[in-house]
């Protein structure tokens, strides 16, 4: 367990352009605290807010990460606080005439030599897990389905110890809802996407209802499942089944004859190019971008150099960053792709009255996040340093490897939901406030940002990057920690989301009408 830091005041500066810092220690620091030769505090700044390098005027702005997070609403003393109700939020940054493509040299060395034990599947995916997922068309059935995973997992599941698991896709879209609307598309590939996931080995089979409008030939179209065992689909309302024991009985035989595929898979060794790792935060404070998203961006940058493919995503925790992202693309293409994302997004939330600033939470802004411009500064650093490579709109499938921008909101289960349906095979998961989240597909690694959260969620929590704020660990000792720990998940290690059996719902994207 990580040991108490010290008591001697720290504080973290990001950028040597920074005239705010934050405050680093537990329960934050008292009035008449002494940083000797710079200043003394002049009231108390709680932990991870930000206090006044030097003296702000009403108007300046305020810069943290090299950037303005906003512009002083009055005068602001050295040594002060600058909390919320001081900083004013600049605009967005405008899309048109964007820096593009500045990130010009050799592709970074690359990283050879690591593997892990995996499932590899026909179409070249590897899945870490090897699940039994039972697809479904519509909401009405999950009763059902859920009664037949309960029999399933009791009466089936234990001869076959290779499988790990029997999950039901459930969700509440299918019927209902304006299918041929032209965002309908983006819950329906997703669906079909999340059943094509690596840790299903291409077996996945479906139960629909019958008579609803995501009729499973919509969902998975034929041949889209790469592993048939003939017959994939039980109906409810099929005339055959007289009775919900005969439902239950067909839905237990079909998932008989895929546990028999599935249970004949062993893991072999694969390069860890074969991962998919997506990322997110969810609950974050100050130190999500000064210690864990920099640790997990400096695992990035590894994998990307491994010739994995790492997703990252999250559209209004990066809309202010754009500009870095343009920076930052491959192509012109990647470029265009990225502010073609960023203007659907802006449009959609324009549609429904708000802006970016609705993403911070009561708990970001207790944690010292002013707003959504800090946030977002601290978000992105979860990306590495690498060119950006390709572009994935919300459900899309992976198409190429490296470093990819998956759009979805950052609502954690609906990002969590569209990265599954991009084909992640491991999901890392940021955290300074705390969340106890996790995935039934997928395993999830969670790393603290502070060592007061690791040490109180100590079987919670994965890997405590906290000891980056204290100067106990570097960025680089906690990214090779969680390098490391990747692979060892990969090969079949349990998260402690796992071990707990912690699952969050999985929850679709649709910004089509419902009907
Ligand atoms: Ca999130």
């Amino acid at each position: 367990m990580p040991q108490a830091p010290s008591k001697q005041p720290l504080y973290i500066r990001m950028h040597p352009d920074d005239n705010v810092a934050i405050i680093v220690n537990d329960g934050g620091l008292p009035p008449g605290t002494d940083f000797p030769g710079e200043f003394v505090l002049s009231g108390h700044i709680p932990q991870g807010h930000k206090m006044a390098l030097r003296t702000l005027k009403e108007g300046e702005p305020i810069v943290r990460y090299g950037v303005t997070i906003g512009y002083a609403h009055c005068g602001i003393p050295q040594g002060s606080w600058v909390e919320e109700s001081l900083v004013r939020m600049p605009a967005a940054r405008d899309l048109d005439g964007l820096p593009t493509c500045l990130q010009v040299g050799g592709r970074a060395e690359p990283l050879e030599g690591y593997t892990f034990e995996g499932y590899r599947n026909a179409d070249g995916t590897v899945g870490t897990r090897n699940i039994l997922a039972i697809t479904t068309t519509v909401q009405c059935v999950a009763g059902v389905v859920e009664h037949a995973v309960k029999r399933i997992k009791a009466e089936l599941l234990p001869a076959h110890p290779n499988v790990d698991d029997v999950i039901a896709l459930e969700h509440t879209y299918g019927c209902g809802v304006a299918i041929d609307a032209p965002d309908a598309e983006i819950p329906i590939r997703t669906l079909r996407n999340i059943s094509l996931n690596p840790n299903f080995g291409g077996q996945a089979m479906v139960v629909s209802l019958g008579c609803e409008k995501l009729q499973p030939s919509r969902l998975l179209p034929e041949g889209t499942l790469t592993a048939s065992t003939g017959s994939c689909t039980v109906c409810l309302q099929h005339e055959q089944h007289v009775g919900f024991e005969s439902m239950i009985a067909a839905i237990m035989e079909m998932a008989a004859q895929n546990l028999a595929v599935l249970g004949q898979r062993r893991r072999v060794t694969c390069p860890a190019s074969d991962l998919v790792v997506g990322l997110q935060c969810g609950g974050s404070d100050a130190f999500s971008g000064v210690t864990a998203n920099p640790a997990v961006g400096f695992a990035t940058d590894l994998l990307v150099r491994a010739g994995a493919s790492v997703l990252f995503s999250e559209t209004t925790e990066v809309r202010d960053a754009i500009d870095q992202l343009t920076s930052r693309a491959a192509t012109p293409a990647v470029a265009a792709d990225l502010i073609r994302e960023m203007a659907w997004y802006d449009r959609y939330l324009e549609k429904g009255g708000v802006d970016r600033s609705a993403n911070t939470t009561p708990g970001n802004k207790k944690g010292g996040l002013v707003n959504i411009v800090e946030k977002a500064m601290g978000s992105i650093v979860k990306s590495g340093t690498g060119p950006i490579s390709g572009v994935l709109g919300p459900g899309e499938k992976l198409k190429a490897k490296g470093l990819i921008y998956a759009a979805t909101p950052a609502s954690d289960f609906i990002c969590g939901t569209l990265q599954l349906a991009a084909g992640m095979n491991l999901h890392v998961f940021t955290t300074g406030r705390g969340t106890p989240y996790g995935l039934a597909a997928v395993p999830v690694l969670k790393v603290a940002t502070r060592s007061e959260l690791a040490r109180r969620w100590h079987d919670l929590m994965d890997v405590n990057a906290g000891t980056i704020a204290t100067g106990e660990a570097t960025i680089a000792d906690v990214g090779w920690e969680i390098f490391h720990l990747l692979l060892a998940v990969a090969s079949g290690k349990k998260t402690w989301a796992e071990h707990w059996k912690l699952h969050n719902a999985l929850t679709l994207f649709n910004p089509a009408p419902v009907t």
